[in-house]
């Protein structure tokens, strides 16, 4: 650990899928092995009590670094050091998931989806006590302790969200990853989760990854910003700094295209296009093609990574002159 501040240190993580054809095909195609690089070199630490959101386009990368913070995945390259939890234990990561419908067993009462964690740690010794957690926990995340006899399809996708937060914090974790968490909701709903997890941050002093591809919906959650494209990380800085200064042209596209208040779900597309397929990245910077400001060595030589004015660091040819 760099700093006893941090809950978490990614260093230089990368993670390589095959996506290669069967080999038969290949031979009959004459085609070679194909690597998707999901993840490049990406570094960042989350202090601990505090939330980072990493933030972009579907297919950034964003959602394969939850998965290995989570263990879901290994990586190729790189290290993931958490801190010491309150116990003395290396702390782990719990997750919340986007699609509250898909993972939430259908067959399951909701007493039972929640106290499977309690169960799997042993962290009650009856079944009684674990029946009084699993209420508790209910009400923390503003449901009823009746509601433990109910099953998923009888509520609504933001309780059956609240249903996942309750399913998280049963193992009493210290640090939650949080996958795009409200996207799958109507926005009034996600509100009302956002602010049901900042509150749960503050009276359980929660560490929080949170990934979102909406830089507004972060804005109210997140103390620091990495926005990624194409698996790297572009930017990042303090939150109201990111927000008052953006310094890399795609965080200043991702802050154009925030959706406004009279129409908050139409589909927005980011100026230039979709971005390029992380199986064949240009050469050079890979925003190059997109950005409005590139110039003849931005198709060359990729930009490496420098301190930002104001704090944090970004990765353009540019930046230095802004
Ligand atoms: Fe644009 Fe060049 Fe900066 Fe890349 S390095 S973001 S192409 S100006």
């Amino acid at each position: 650990m760099r700093s006893p501040l941090n809950a978490l240190e990614v260093d230089q993580l990368t993670r390589v899928f095959d996506v290669s054809s069967p080999w038969l095909n290949r031979m009959i195609e004459r085609k070679p092995k194909r690597y998707l690089r999901a993840v490049q070199d990406v570094t960042f630490v989350v202090q601990k009590g505090k939330c980072l959101a990493l933030v972009g386009e579907s297919g950034c990368g964003k959602s394969t670094v939850a998965r290995l913070v989570t263990g879901l995945y290994e990586p190729t390259e790189g290290a993931i050091i958490f801190a010491q939890a309150n116990d003395g234990t290396p702390m782990e990561a719990q997750m919340i998931f986007q699609d509250p419908h898909a993972s939430l067993n259908p067959r399951w009462r909701v007493g039972d989806i929640i106290a499977e964690p309690i169960r799997e740690f042993a962290l009650r010794d009856s079944g009684e006590a674990t029946a009084v957690r699993v209420a508790e926990l209910l009400k923390v995340v503003g449901l009823s302790p009746d509601d433990a006899g109910r099953y998923p399809h009888e509520f609504s996708g933001g309780q059956r969200q609240r249903i996942s937060i309750a399913r998280a914090l049963a193992s009493e974790p210290e640090f939650l990853v949080c996958d795009e968490p409200t996207s799958a909701l109507d926005v009034s709903v996600q509100a009302q989760i956002l602010n049901l997890m900042r509150k749960l941050q503050d009276e359980l002093g929660l560490t929080y990854l949170f990934i979102s591809h909406n830089l507004a919906v972060v804005r109210h959650m997140a103390d620091r910003i990495a926005v990624m494209y194409l698996g790297r990380i572009v930017e990042e800085a303090d939150t109201e700094v990111l927000f008052a200064n953006p310094q890399h042209p795609y965080t200043q596209l991702l802050l154009q295209t925030i959706p406004n208040v009279a129409s908050p779900n139409r589909d927005r597309q980011l100026m230039g296009g979709e971005p390029p397929s992380p199986l064949d990245p240009p050469k050079g910077c890979s925003f190059h093609p997109r950005c409005p400001l590139a110039l003849d060595i931005c198709s060359q030589v990729a930009p490496a990574v420098r301190a930002r004015k104001g704090g944090g660091a970004v990765a353009c040819h540019l930046a230095p002159q802004f």
